[in-house]
């Protein structure tokens, strides 16, 4: 019992030391995951902010040309004459491959009927090609690159086609239009559009749109179109144990690493944390799953908890051993019936006190007790209350020596003591103390009284054991010849 509670102890032990190990690691790898989260989402957001810092030069360049064209005198592109009406449609147009890009212009109404102001935008419009073809080429995923103007004429990169009147009125009801606009943009800024339907099937799509003033008269409008795919990418790139949203001001969503709807605004209260972005436009927000974060940080930590899970099987299960030998031990040096020690165990016990005694010229006494007719308790009563007998005696054995005396079962109704630092005297007296009180003992079962008899003797210096256990031998066989019930001392 008292062993299987120190294992108990020591198991409780190893599983505190357990979760504590765990949550430490824990604890060190949810740190960790959390400061490489951020520097991910950091570097992804740099790349993002560059990405619509790059597109705003672009169109800011686009701009300067645009401005500086406008100024030219009587600028004519060789492309201008090669207009060609489409009157069935309602437009005029031309298309131009150029390379691997098509430029477009489609313009509602007759070439032939347009003002001079209108044939002066048109010409330095033509002359933002090279622009457009390095917008393009840039690899930045641009689906398109184009102009609008107020007088109702497109110039578009990279698309061949031919628009009619009727569709390209419907264009001037787009974002990329009216959300740029003064009506809708006073402070003329470069503006980002929500999300919209691409008129000519490009996907979703959200628009950098700047208004083109020319001696303070809106012109028009350049726009560079944002794949959302590409930004969808970019957030999708980055391996996260979360959410990432990209926003813009009134918190409407234009990319995520989750499914999102178009124009869903974000509910913003439980964001880890956000980073801002072009100009404070846009913001960068990150959302933890706590769930996602215990599965990383499991799968991260699982073969250092494996292995502390198993360096602390192995401390449980060599406690357990070393418990089990002790206990193996004990059994082995103890007899069954009485818990005494046996005789194997007793010999080797005694030439060891006997040594001590010998260097340190301690007395020694020994009494050797044995029950007086004992086969008569067997033969009247049967082997197991015989047994019982046995037990109380051994009971009554034990209870009257120090605890440093050792008394052991000698054979089946004989019992070896040895009393340290004990003369012949002292030892017979407890001898006879014993004698009596087993004569008075009252066992339930038996009806006539059980005696003992017993040889008490003091070891001499230097003596083997086996004399000296002879010697208390032959002293209990005179007590009984003598008649029993009686303690010989010699
Ligand atoms: P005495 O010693 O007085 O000469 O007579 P005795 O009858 O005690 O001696 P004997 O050596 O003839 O018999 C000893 C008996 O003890 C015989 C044996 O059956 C019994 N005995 C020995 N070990 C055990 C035991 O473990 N349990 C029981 N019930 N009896 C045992
Ligand atoms: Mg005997
Ligand atoms: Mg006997």
């Amino acid at each position: 019992m008292k062993n299987i509670f120190k294992l108990y102890n020591i198991f409780l032990l190893l599983l505190i030391i357990f979760f504590i190990g765990l949550t430490y690691i824990y604890q060190k790898e949810e740190a960790s995951l959390r400061s490489s989260t951020l520097n991910k989402i950091k570097t992804q957001s740099e790349y993002i902010n560059e990405y619509f810092y790059i597109n705003k030069a672009f169109i800011l360049s686009l701009k300067n040309t645009l401005e500086s064209n406008l100024n030219i005198q009587d600028l004519i592109h060789p492309l201008f004459n090669n207009i060609k009406n489409k009157k069935d449609i309602g437009i005029y147009n031309i298309v131009c491959n150029d390379k691997s890009i098509k430029f477009t212009l489609n313009g509602i109404g007759s070439i032939d009927e347009i003002d001079l102001d209108t044939i002066q935008e048109l010409n330095s419009v033509l002359y933002l090609n090279p622009l457009f073809r390095t917008i393009l080429n840039s690899k930045h995923g641009i689906p398109w690159v184009y102009y609008s103007s107020v007088k109702n004429f497109i110039y578009i990169a990279s698309s061949n086609n031919v628009w009619d009147k009727k569709f390209l009125k419907y264009l001037y009801t787009k974002e990329f239009w009216t959300e740029a606009i003064p009506k809708n943009n006073p402070k003329k800024k470069l503006i980002l559009t929500k999300i919209y339907n691409d008129a000519a099937g490009k996907g979703y799509l959200t628009t950098l749109s700047l208004p083109i003033f020319y001696d303070n008269v809106f012109k028009g409008v350049l726009s560079i179109d944002i794949s959302l795919n590409i930004l969808n990418k970019m957030l999708n790139k980055i391996d996260l144990p979360g959410k990432v949203y990209l926003i813009k001001k009134d918190n409407s969503i234009i990319a995520s690493n989750q499914i999102f709807k178009l124009n869903e605004k974000l509910k913003r209260n439980k964001e880890t944390f956000s980073i801002n972005l072009f100009d404070d436009n846009l913001k960068l927000l990150y959302i933890e799953n706590k769930k996602d974060v215990i599965i990383t940080i499991l799968s991260n930590t699982f073969p250092v908890i494996m292995l502390l899970l198993f360096s602390l099987i192995i401390v449980c299960v060599l406690a357990h051993t070393i418990m089990l030998i002790k206990k193996i031990k004990e059994i082995a040096n103890r007899d069954f019936l009485t818990s005494l020690l046996n005789r194997r165990a007793m010999m080797k016990e005694m030439s060891r006190q006997l040594s001590i005694a010998n260097r340190y010229n301690q007395s020694t006494a020994l009494l050797l007790v044995d029950i007086d007719f004992f086969k008569r308790v067997n033969d009247t009563y049967g082997h197991q209350v015989g047994d019982i007998a046995i037990q109380q005696i051994s009971n009554v054995l034990s209870k009257n020596v120090r605890e440093s005396d050792l008394v052991s079962r000698y054979g089946g109704e004989e019992f070896l003591i040895l009393l340290y630092n004990t003369n012949i005297d002292d030892a017979y007296i407890l001898a006879e103390r014993i004698r009596k009180e087993i004569g008075n003992l009252k066992i339930k079962e038996i009806d006539f009284q059980i005696t003992v008899s017993i040889g008490c003797t003091e070891y001499i210096k230097n003596e083997s054991i086996d004399d000296f256990i002879n010697r208390s031998d032959l002293l209990l066989y005179e007590a009984k010849e003598k008649g029993r019930n009686q303690t010989i001392k010699a």
